[in-house]
């Protein structure tokens, strides 16, 4: 759809086109949609930047016309998979927005049941829902970019779409989350006594965890070259069980291909 007049800003001379994007909700939380309506500092700012055409939990219009969609939630159910290869058919560039829809999230922890009704019995009794096998997003459609975290930090969704609008390269950091506590001055839990998986987590959240002095899950997935032994040797050397380490690392599903080792 060609863009008003009005509509056309330059950046330096050239014309730049709001980008139309879109969000979906799979299975998830929707906390991940919510951070960027709580973005109230500089939401204006961010809607000047895009044309929102789709949206469930902020507005009721919607369209099949954009040019970005976001995808939140992992994939549990077959009418997900027929929605979702719609939405990717639509899009010029399809982006998860979490750990659920990058990873399988909290989620994915269902597929370790060996028998998979026991979950849903444990948590829906008497009132069984349709929830089968949990996949992330790029198990099922092409996804040309993730933005990590449960939930995804508000300011990395603005800075990535941001970046589009201007025609800007993305990257993310490929460093740990350490390299960030440490430039804030964090004293590293691993002397409190806490566990951590911060010297193999992908940073970007600003040690968002270890901040406030809560270990690191591992929510956005491993960074570059993470060393997994490496990261169990040390737990184990500080004296934490295989339990623990375990919770940690298949918490948000981001290491699930790492750990194949470390679960013999
Ligand atoms: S990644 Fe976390 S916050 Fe986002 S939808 Fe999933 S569970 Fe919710
Ligand atoms: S608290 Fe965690 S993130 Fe911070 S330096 Fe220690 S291990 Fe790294
Ligand atoms: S510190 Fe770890 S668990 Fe906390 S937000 Fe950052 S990556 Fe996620």
């Amino acid at each position: 759809m060609a863009p008003k007049e009005k509509d056309v800003r330059t950046y330096l001379g050239v014309p730049l086109i709001k980008p139309r994007v879109a969000f979906f909700d799979f299975t998830s939380c929707e906390g991940c949609q919510l951070q960027i309506i709580n973005n109230e500092g500089t939401l204006l700012d961010f809607l000047s930047l895009v044309e929102v055409v789709t949206f469930r939990e902020a507005m009721s219009e919607k369209s099949d016309d954009y040019d970005i969609a976001f995808i939140e939630g992992s994939i549990t159910r077959d009418d997900e998979i027929k929605r979702l290869r719609k939405v990717r058919n639509n899009a010029k560039i399809l982006v998860t927005l979490g750990s659920c829809a990058s990873f399988g999230g909290v989620n994915q922890l269902k597929n370790n049941f060996k028998n998979p009704d026991r979950p849903k019995k444990i948590v829906y009794g008497k009132h069984p829902i349709e929830s089968g096998h949990v996949r992330a997003v790029d198990e099922i459609v092409k996804v040309d970019m993730k933005i990590l975290g449960c939930p995804v930090k508000k300011e990395e969704i603005e800075k990535v779409v941001m970046h589009i609008a201007l025609g800007k390269t993305v990257t993310f950091p490929k460093y740990p989350v350490c390299i960030e506590c440490k430039a804030n001055e964090n004293v590293c839990l691993f002397n409190l006594g806490e566990p951590c998986l911060g010297p193999i987590t992908r940073a970007g959240c600003d040690s968002w965890c270890p901040n406030s002095k809560a270990g690191c899950w591992g929510c956005r997935g491993p960074s570059e070259d993470a060393n997994i032994d490496q990261m169990v040797r040390i737990l184990k050397d500080n004296g934490f069980s295989k339990e623990t380490i375990m919770d940690r690392l298949e918490c948000f599903g981001g290491f699930q291909t790492l750990i194949k080792g470390v679960k013999k």
